[in-house]
């Protein structure tokens, strides 16, 4: 939320978030987690016009953290939904194409789940707006299992870049759209 928060201020759009604090732990690539939301989080202010909304919220069910990222912008035709997620598939509309990127920001997205053995859908109506739904097992992939977690106190800082804002627990890696 903080990296992209300057930019949706710069449109006007209300950026809030809903996260379940029962929804507890889960076990995953902190990294890889932080690449998607911002994966997602971009391409939600980035393709929602002035003025719109984002919204962020998480919740445990079934044995999965469910995020989801929803948005108030243009929205993706069904034509475009079947094929968003290939790697440099772009949606064709004036306004999409008035951004820049590349295309490889969900498939992206969409490879890091797999390798937790998570998900990830998408729901779309054009003008209306997109919600990514995301699904993260709690426990981890199966072959990480039983694995020995890195616990945060072993792992070296990172050295933030100026002008790039942590969490504040000195563990934060920089990341950037896409990879
Ligand atoms: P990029 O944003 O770099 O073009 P992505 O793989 O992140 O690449 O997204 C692919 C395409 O999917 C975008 O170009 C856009 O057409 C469409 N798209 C992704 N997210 C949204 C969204 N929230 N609202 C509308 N269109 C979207």
């Amino acid at each position: 939320l903080a990296q992209v928060r300057e930019q949706a201020m710069g449109k006007h759009i209300e950026l809030t978030s809903a996260l379940d604090p029962a929804a507890g732990e889960c076990t995953a690539d902190r990294r890889a987690v932080q690449q998607i939301m911002i994966n997602l989080l971009s391409n939600a202010v980035k393709f929602t016009p002035e003025g719109g909304t984002v919204k962020v919220t998480s919740h445990a069910q079934d044995g999965y953290l469910v995020l989801k990222v929803a948005d108030s912008g243009i929205g993706i035709s069904e034509n475009d939904l079947a094929r968003i997620g290939q790697p440099f598939y772009q949606a064709q509309s004036d306004y999409t194409r008035a951004f820049e990127g590349t295309g490889l920001g969900l498939s992206l997205v969409r490879g890091l789940l797999e390798l937790h053995q998570g998900g990830m859908s998408i729901e779309s109506e054009t003008v209306k707006g997109t919600t990514v739904t995301v699904r993260l097992p709690l426990t981890g992939p199966e072959k990480a299992r039983g694995a020995k977690p890195v616990k945060l106190s072993e792992r070296r800082p990172h050295v933030l870049p100026q002008g790039v804002e942590g969490n504040g627990d000195g563990y934060d890696t920089a990341i950037r759209r896409t990879a």
